[in-house]
């Protein structure tokens, strides 16, 4: 059966909008010709306000994790001294990433389900004068926090000349990283989040001094030489075949972001948070992460009364809606609501009802209707002003 109703509440990978499906089933095209030419140019000054900055965002063909290890291999040599936040299962892959290229990782772990706090980065910066780059994730997917980018990049900016090097792939898109304005030299996400598109995509987006050290970087490297792509890039070519019919789909999300309004959907995002909050509270559903720490994309539940396992079960048996589990140690502790990218408030009305169905049928003790009417509330709230 294809069960093509199915709800897609995953965070990554997430649904696609119908007019970028059709964008990219459009005939294929040469990629050394005028049109690709055409394509790339058009994407490229338009991908900016998305990721904040005047900077050049780069694309390459990848799973997001490419933008990380293009991020790490491109800014450092062996046996740098580097900061990781660790705080669930991406700050790991950072880190990971980091040792597999020999670098000296200083890790700053933290609790699963907590955002590092700005004094922990400012010690650990402290403790060596060498730190040639922090690498932080913004936010977490595998918990749902979104770490304080901001005041963490100020910070080690007073501080230090050490890179700011942000994990923006289930955030870009979906909440506004002002790059330039926050100081993140390189920020780096996937097509398969908020960006509304299938896997394939992956952006680094660079300031002019991560473009200084990437480009007086001699590590040895290659598919990932950042240096490639940007040489092509003013003549609108990419070193190898980039994935076309995802670029065809990228300028129609663009597009799509560009009617709504940047802004703008960085704020339903924040809507569709609040509303999802909300409604976990009213129906006794404990939220992992605090209101100060929570990420906009995706939300964690830990539940106490059922099983976390269960209760994905029976929702994608009996609804088709598709939750995600929890991650290496957070495995059956949890469920995570993605509601991001091509999500919106109805979508939130529509999964909190589904929930309260299924939370009836588990026993789990709550006023009937409470979720659904604490979404309602929030989402009334949320767009006082507007209406
Ligand atoms: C999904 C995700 C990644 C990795 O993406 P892949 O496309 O699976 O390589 C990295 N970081 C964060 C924060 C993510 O959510």
């Amino acid at each position: 059966m294809k069960r093509e109703w199915d709800l897609l509440h995953t965070p990554g990978p997430t649904p696609i909008p119908p007019s970028v499906e059709r964008a990219m089933n459009q005939p294929m095209i040469g990629h050394r010709g005028q049109k690709c030419k055409d394509l790339l140019k058009s994407i490229a000054p338009r991908l900016k306000p998305v990721f904040g900055t005047s900077g050049e965002v780069l694309v390459l063909t990848g799973s997001g994790t490419s933008a990380l290890e293009a991020a790490v291999v491109n800014t450092t040599q062996p046996g740098d001294e580097v900061i990781v936040v660790v705080a669930g299962a991406f700050g790991e892959r950072f880190a990971k990433i980091c040792e597999t290229y020999e670098l000296h990782v200083h890790r700053i772990d933290v609790e699963w389900g907590r955002a590092v706090e700005v004094a922990q980065v400012e010690q650990t910066l402290k403790s060596s004068n060498q730190v040639k780059a922090v690498f932080l994730t913004h936010s977490e997917t595998s918990t749902g926090v979104m770490h304080p980018i901001e005041s963490i990049a100020e910070r080690i900016n007073e501080l230090s000349d050490a890179l700011v090097v942000v994990d923006g792939v289930s955030s870009v898109g979906g909440s506004l990283l002002d790059m330039d304005r926050f100081g993140i030299d390189l920020l780096v996400s996937g097509s398969q989040k908020a960006m509304m598109l299938p896997p394939g995509l992956a952006f680094v987006a660079m300031s002019e001094r991560a473009w200084q050290t990437i480009q007086n970087n001699d590590r040895p490297r290659f598919y990932l030489d950042l240096r490639s792509y940007y040489d092509r890039l003013g003549e609108g070519q990419t070193p190898f075949t980039p994935a076309l019919s995802l670029l065809f789909g990228l300028e129609e999300v663009l597009q799509l972001m560009e009617e709504e309004g940047v802004q703008q959907v960085s704020e339903r995002h924040l809507l569709m948070q609040k509303m999802t909050r909300d409604a976990c509270r009213a129906l006794n559903l404990p939220l992992l992460v605090s209101e100060q720490e929570a990420s906009t994309t995706v939300t964690s539940i830990r539940p106490q009364t059922f099983e976390a396992e269960q209760l994905r079960k029976l929702a994608n048996e009996e609804f088709g809606l598709i939750l995600a589990g929890g991650q290496k140690h957070m495995k059956g502790e949890i469920f995570r609501i993605g509601h991001m990218g091509y999500c919106r408030p109805a979508n939130v009305f529509q999964y909190i009802s589904v929930l309260e169905v299924l939370l009836k049928r588990l026993g789990h003790d709550f006023d009937a209707g409470a979720g659904s009417a604490a979404a309602q509330e929030a989402y009334l709230q949320g767009t006082r002003e507007e209406t």
